[in-house]
């Protein structure tokens, strides 16, 4: 599944290629992905894209007046591809667009979803309205984070993966920011004290910026045809690890809410 850094550098990628051209035409072969596809294509087609951006793990298609919000869930993947290029079984959607390319969209699980918004409701109205403030985010309100952390009985793992609290935080860095900030994923959230969510919050900054740059380094060894995955297992210090790299005990791996969890018994209190 992608994550933000993943997101982002896919982000970075399409606003690129696609800056500039206008949408001429949308094949569809797999209705569920578009929300409302007949308002969708009416308000999509003959639109220039402005810019990609992003909030979380959704992008954010801009377009001359109005924009759509993607969000790639477990396998989505874009391809941007010359006209002739041929479509496979698992590309639900493809763009046509006025320099002759394609943009395509792929999707072997089909849960990824698209949806139309005009500019102001793209922020102000679900599912990006729902979400919390971005992890990697510098404008943070501590005094309000730490007040919602107070009365939450689940341990602090399922709360970061929860959006709503803050978003764009998945499994894996979920794992290695807690790891960075030395406490134990089954912590209670209201056991955390204050000074421990600012060190969470300082290391998903951290953490989340340094995924972006190290893959913004590799971002022009991906050809258009190859789409973009990542290569963020290179620098994990705890999700998938055998061994804690601080005191070289095995690290325990072990369900939390469900989903797997590596953590040091010995570093992360
Ligand atoms: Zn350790």
């Amino acid at each position: 599944m992608p994550e933000l850094p993943e997101v982002e550098v896919v982000r970075a990628t399409l606003e690129n290629q696609l800056a500039g051209l206008t949408i001429l035409g949308i094949d569809c072969y797999y209705e569920p992905i578009i929300e409302n596809l007949v308002v969708f294509k009416t308000k999509v087609i003959d639109r220039k894209i402005c810019a990609v951006k992003r909030y979380a793990k959704y992008l954010i298609f801009i377009l001359e007046d109005g924009a759509f919000l993607s969000h790639l869930r477990m396998e989505g993947k874009y391809f941007y591809v010359p006209k002739d290029y041929p479509i496979s079984k698992h590309q639900h959607i493809v763009f046509h667009l006025s320099n002759g390319n394609k943009l395509i969209y792929q999707d072997v699980r089909k849960f990824g979803r698209m949806e139309y918004k005009s500019l102001d409701e793209i922020y102000s109205t679900p599912p990006i309205s729902k979400l919390g403030v971005e992890a990697n985010s510098k404008e943070y309100n501590l005094e309000e984070l730490y007040q919602k952390l107070a009365n939450k009985r689940i341990p602090i793992k399922t709360i970061l993966l929860n959006q709503e609290f803050i978003s764009g935080l998945g499994n894996i860095y979920v794992d290695e920011v807690l790891y960075a900030s030395h406490i134990c994923p089954l912590r209670i959230g209201a056991e955390i004290k204050k000074e421990e969510l600012e060190q969470i919050l300082l290391m998903s900054q951290a953490i989340l910026d340094e995924a972006i740059r190290q893959k913004g380094t590799t971002i022009r060894s991906y050809t258009s045809s190859l789409g973009v995955s990542g290569n963020y297992q290179t620098f994990l210090k705890a999700h998938s690890k055998e061994f804690c790299p601080i005191c070289e005990k095995r690290l325990i791996i072990e369900k939390i809410g469900g989903r797997t969890s590596y953590y040091c018994k010995k570093c992360q209190r």
